[in-house]
């Protein structure tokens, strides 16, 4: 057994690390409060070699494992929220499909700008009336002419305007009275095909996520992305490596929100003495630091578990949940250390607490996590 990071994994952390605090978290007070997106950011990512790192290296990408994935997500997040789930989106929902379902040419043609970063990744399931159900989907694409014909409507979707293309789920026809769903990818300038980016968020402020207006949108039959009638397949296992990023998202926030905590507390004093002295403050951050190293230890199994091409289902839902949830008290007793002054945007902490919901609800709600686990475990 062994829990060191490879030499390769070490400096990409140590990259990683330096990059995020010196070009990512001096302007993340800022994009929360103005909602700009961190393109310029992007842009160094994309020159770093960063933006395809998990992907093949012929098609731009790093080559490297899922571990390092984790870690620059993680990364990233501790110092921006935002940037943080934009990158993981990226990976995980955007390229990741195509990588693993797509055709030479497909992947030719859509993993490559992913992986140079010339188009951002994204992937469209959730709709108004399928979220957690994503078998209520209703987007419909119907076969004509050497044509998928495409009409509906997703919501939530992450960084939809930043991208040439996207995969997005829709329902192909019936079998033995089941909706088909298959995935196909839809070039984001295509006809008919409007995207949406008007939504009041609580929090990820400066991330990008929209709505999708599909109103006869044609795309050639060879954009069906693996098989048909196998989307619903395809994206159940997307999800399972987007989990481990939404737990490396969370390991960086709770990680952020800590440090910040632990410098008040020996900074700040009263009754004399520093915060840090009072026992109440310890145990807070004492239980703060054991959830962080527990939540990261179980993120990097599960991308190790992926890595080895051993099952990691379980592993990625049990991370993703345990992670988020620990990430929302972490970041709430963060605020609570600070006072008042918590409350304060800009001591950050409320910025990270806000951030921190969303790791519960995206990629499959906590609810749902217990579910996928309570299956995996013979229930
Ligand atoms: C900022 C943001 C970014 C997102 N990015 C993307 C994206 O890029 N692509 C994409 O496709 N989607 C994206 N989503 C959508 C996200 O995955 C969904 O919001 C999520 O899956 C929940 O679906 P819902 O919002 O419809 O909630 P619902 O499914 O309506 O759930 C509401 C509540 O009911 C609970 N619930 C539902 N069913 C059950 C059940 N059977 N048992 C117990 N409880 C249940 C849920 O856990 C939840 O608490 C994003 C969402 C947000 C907010």
């Amino acid at each position: 057994m062994n829990f060191d990071l490879t030499a390769e994994q070490e400096m990409i952390r140590k990259t990683m690390k330096e990059f995020a605090d010196e070009e990512v978290a001096p302007g993340a007070y800022e994009r929360d409060k103005t909602k700009q997106f961190p393109s310029e950011i992007f842009k160094k990512l994309a020159d770093m070699g960063i933006m395809g790192l998990p992907f093949p290296e012929q098609y731009g990408g790093g080559g490297a494992d899922t571990v390092s994935f984790a870690i620059v997500t993680e990364e990233l997040s501790r110092a921006c929220g935002s940037t943080g789930i934009t990158y993981s989106a990226h990976i995980s929902l955007g390229g990741a499909p195509i990588n693993l379902f797509g055709t030479e040419d497909q992947k030719q043609k859509y993993l490559t700008p992913i992986c140079t970063g010339e188009s951002f990744g994204a992937f469209g399931l959730t709709e108004p009336n399928a979220g957690s159900d994503a078998g209520g989907t209703r987007t419909s694409a119907r076969e004509e002419n050497g044509e998928f014909i495409i009409n509906g409507n997703k919501c939530f979707i992450t960084n939809a305007s930043f991208a040439k293309h996207l995969a997005l789920t829709a329902v192909t026809g019936e079998t033995n009275g089941e909706k088909e769903i298959s995935a196909i990818i839809v070039p984001t300038e295509s006809k008919g095909f409007t995207i949406v980016d008007n939504y009041e968020k609580m929090g990820l402020n400066s991330s990008n996520t929209t709505e999708l207006v599909l109103e006869d949108v044609k795309v050639p039959v060879e954009n069906l992305l693996g098989k048909k009638g196998e989307g619903f397949k395809q994206f159940l296992i997307t999800l399972d490596g987007g989990r481990i990023g939404i737990g490396a998202m969370a390991v960086g926030i709770a990680q952020a929100a800590y440090d910040k905590a632990l410098a008040y507390a020996k900074e700040r004093k009263q009754f004399g003495k520093s915060l840090s002295s009072f026992q109440a403050i310890q145990f807070k951050l004492a239980d703060m630091a054991m959830k962080i190293e527990l939540a990261r230890t179980m993120v990097y199994k599960a991308a190790w578990l992926k890595d080895q091409g051993r099952p990691f289902s379980k592993q990625a839902s049990m991370c993703k949940l345990y992670a988020s949830e620990i990430c929302m008290e972490v970041a709430d007793q963060a605020v609570q250390i600070h006072g008042g002054y918590g409350y304060m945007k800009e001591y950050h902490v409320e910025r990270f607490m806000r951030d921190a919901k969303l790791l519960e609800i995206g990629e499959g709600t906590s609810e749902v996590q217990r579910m996928v686990i309570a299956r995996q475990i013979g229930c």
